[in-house]
This record gives structure tokens, sequence and C-alpha cells, in this order.
């Protein structure tokens, strides 16, 4: 057994730890989680303890459904909530196949992965998102709007607000869980908030933003509110992104960094953003993965509706910052179109591929887009060469379906069941009769 499996061991007795709660995500982005006795860790991490995948959504395949969870030691965790008297700790696992081999379905394994196939040309990646979500006064109630818990808006500071105590709250959980949040603000519609989580390599942000989503709601439960990290809750308020800072390093030097470029851009950094644009849409059943991102995606929104990029444009796509670069460390893109509802490990899998794409290709970098693009028209948008992104579900599953970028990047399995599970929500989605229909045509109809 290796020094970290020793230390978890050690620290399970000194902590008094009872319960491990053993975790992964299934292909949807939902957390799943075992708990296992401490007596039985010795074992799970030598094998993996057993589960029928076929109960769990992507991993199921007729047969072979025997699948092992395989804890990875470097994430054990005491749980901030259950860490009086007997205690409770995570462990994020690996799944595995009966004969040892990673299983098919794991979109932790879809990252490691496309983060080895980077690795193989020198490169590490690393994101920083900035979380976006919204806090209602009562757990969802059948048809009827949610309410807000308060009135705020951008970067608002109201005194003993409920926001404002809550960031607090969640903020000194995730730190209990080694997880640094660097900025935290209310953010543009009532009651929505942002909460930015420090640069990590790829793998650990994802793992983080799965650990983020479970806190965000234990501290909500225990303020008897409800937290939602749907992409657009209200028609009339902006959405919920999760816009994500990514680079790429090479040993520990910013690949992305150049001095003297414009905005300090390499040409590795030119060819990867021109990787992300020219693969946004077909990637876009990722990164925008619901019936309900796409209307997230509208012009009024503060969010992209078109394959651009800028530096000071909150209607880009991708944005390079303007920071001054420290020694050229912290030179970065923002990726915007990705939502707070993604599977994190397989959107940060596939903004990845195609930007390594544009660097394997060599990629041009195309103009800047200088203007709002929200407020061009559609003629002086296709002037410009600015393709939109796909308007529905039913669009990005189309482009998805002849994309070989993403269906190399998830592997046969999840490729095909992703959009097989998509197509089933548009078909459901695309047969509902709305407010909007029944409002607009009744009265002239
Ligand atoms: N809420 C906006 C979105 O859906 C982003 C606002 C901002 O941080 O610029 O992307
Ligand atoms: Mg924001
Ligand atoms: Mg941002």
């Amino acid at each position: 057994m290796g020094k970290q499996e020793d230390f978890v061991l050690r620290a399970l007795e000194e902590r008094d730890v009872r319960f491990v709660r053993l975790w992964f995500t299934d292909v949807l982005g939902f957390l799943k989680s075992v708990a296992v006795a401490p007596a039985e860790l010795e074992a799970a991490f030598a094998e993996g303890i057993g589960f029928d995948g076929s109960a769990i959504e992507g991993f199921a395949r007729v047969y072979e459904s025997d699948m092992l969870a395989k804890p990875d030691p470097s994430t054990f965790q005491i749980l901030p909530w259950r860490d009086q008297g007997p205690a409770t700790a995570r462990m994020f696992c690996d799944i595995v196949m009966p004969d040892g081999s990673p299983s098919y379905a794991d979109p932790r394994f879809v990252l490691k992965r496309t983060l080895s196939r980077a690795a193989e040309k020198g490169f590490t990646f690393y994101t920083h998102p900035e979380i976006e979500f919204y806090l209602f006064k009562d757990a969802p109630q059948d048809g009827r709007p949610p309410v807000p818990v308060d009135h705020s808006g951008y970067f608002d500071h109201t005194a003993q607000s409920m926001g404002a105590d809550f960031r607090r709250e969640a903020i000194t959980n995730l730190e209990a869980m080694g997880i640094s949040v660097e900025y935290s603000h209310h953010e543009g519609g009532p009651g929505q908030q942002e909460i930015d989580l420090r640069y990590a390599d790829a793998l650990s942000t994802a793992d983080n933003i799965m650990t983020f989503r479970t806190v965000i709601r234990e501290v909500a439960l225990s303020q008897n509110i409800w937290a939602s990290f749907m992409p657009k809750p209200f028609t009339e308020h902006p959405g919920s992104g999760m816009h994500t800072h990514v680079s790429l390093f090479e040993g520990d030097a910013n690949a992305f960094y150049e001095a003297g470029t414009e905005y300090s851009l390499s040409k590795i950094g030119r060819q990867f953003i021109a990787g992300v644009l020219r693969h946004a849409p077909e990637i876009s059943v990722v990164t925008n993965q619901w019936v309900n991102s796409y209307k997230r995606l509208v012009t009024g929104s503060e969010a992209p509706t078109h394959v651009s990029w800028g530096h000071n444009n909150r209607s880009a796509m991708v944005r390079v910052p303007m920071y001054k670069p420290l020694k050229g460390q912290s030179t970065r893109v923002e990726v915007r179109t990705i939502d707070a509802a993604c599977n994190p490990y397989l959107a940060f899998a596939a903004v990845l591929a195609a930007g390594m794409k544009g660097i394997e290709e060599g990629y041009d970098m195309p103009r800047e887009a200088e203007d709002d693009v929200w407020s061009l028209t559609d003629r002086e948008r296709r002037a410009l060469g600015l393709d939109p992104l796909p308007a529905s579900l039913d669009e990005a599953i189309r482009l998805a379906e002849t994309s070989d970028l993403l269906a190399d990047t998830l592997g046969e399995h999840v490729f095909d069941f992703f959009l097989r599970n998509k197509r089933v929500e548009w078909q459901e989605y695309r047969g509902v009769v709305s407010a909007f229909e029944r409002d607009k045509m009744l009265p002239v109809l």
C-alpha cells in the first residue's frame, strides 16, 4: 500500500471516522455516493468496491455492468458538516472494470484520458471556474416560480444580507475541505451569487466543482433555503454560467504567455483559442447540456450567443483578460459558454480537446470582435464571420452527432449514451405546450 493510503487509514483512526463516502459522477454530472465502513477501505484501495453499474445513468451496457469504485486517496477529506462525534469522510473514486481496466463510462476517466493526451505533448491544463447559482427561499414547488432570497444586484453590499451570510458559511466549509476560494460576490440576478475557485489542475478543479455543488446545497439546507445551479431559472434575469479561465503550462512556464505580443499571448495560446472557438458549436451539447441551457445563451442575458473573442467585451464567447501578467504566469483565457449545470469532467475534456486540436492543426485565430456582438444585426454578424452558437438542445445534438472531435474525446460509450439521453430530453420537451404559447395564442386564435 502506498503512502497516501497509509495516511488515510491513520486519519480514519485519529479522527474517529466511522463512515467513508465513496464519490463518483454519472455521465450527466450527478454525484453518486456509497458509504463504506473504515474496515473495508484496505480492500477498496486494493481492488475497489463492487457495484452494479446498470443502475447508474450512463454506466449501463446490456451485459458487463459489474464495476468497481476505487478511491483516490489524494482526495480524502472529512465532511465539515459531519465532523462531530463519529465523523464522515469522502474520497473521489475511479471506476474500473472487473479486470482492472478503466471503465468506459467514467467521466473522471474521460477527463484523465484527455489530460494525458495533452501531457504527451508536454502540457498541463489548469482551470479556474467562476460558479454562479441562485438562492431561493424554498425548495421547488410544482409549477410555481421560485422566490429569490433578496433583490440585490451585481456586487451589491447589503447589511445583514442572506447572501453574504450564506457565502461566508459556504466558503468556511469549502476551505475546511481544502478548496480555496478566490472571490465571491452577489451576481446580477436577485438572489444570485458567484463564488470563484482558485486556479488548479483541471482534474482537481472538476472534483472541486462536484464538492462545491454538494457544499452549497448542504449549507443552503442548513439555512432553510434552496440553492440551484439551473442555467436559466427566470426569463427576465441572467442565467447561471460557469465561466472558466483556462491555461496550459509546460513545466513551470505558462505556455500561453509571450512577452511583447498582443495581450501577451503566445502562438500556442492563440492556436488554443482558435480551436476552442472553431469547435464550440459541436461541443456545446457538453458545455451546455440541458434544454434549459439554451435559454441562457440569448441576447440580453449577459451570456454569449456567437462564436467570438474579445478582451473587454462581455458579449464575447472567449475573453482574453487584460490583467498585467505577473511574470506571465497568470496569462489565461476565459471561456464563457460553459454553464453551472454541466458535467465538469466532460466539459473540461471537450474544451481541452478543442484547444489542443487548434494547436495540432495550427489554426489561425479569427479577428477580434470589437463590438458588442448582441447589438449587431444578423447580417452584420455574418459579414464579420461570427457564427451563432446552437439555439437549442436539438441543434446542439445535431452538431454533436457528426463531431469526430467529441466522439474521440468522450469515447464511443459515453458519446452514444450522452446523445441518446439528450435526444430523449429533447423529445420530451418539444411536445410540451408552454404558458408562452397559451398567453400569445388563446387571446387571438
Ligand atoms: N450570468 C452571466 C452568464 O450567464 C455572466 C455574468 C458575468 O459574470 O459576466 O454567463
Ligand atoms: Mg459572473
Ligand atoms: Mg467572468
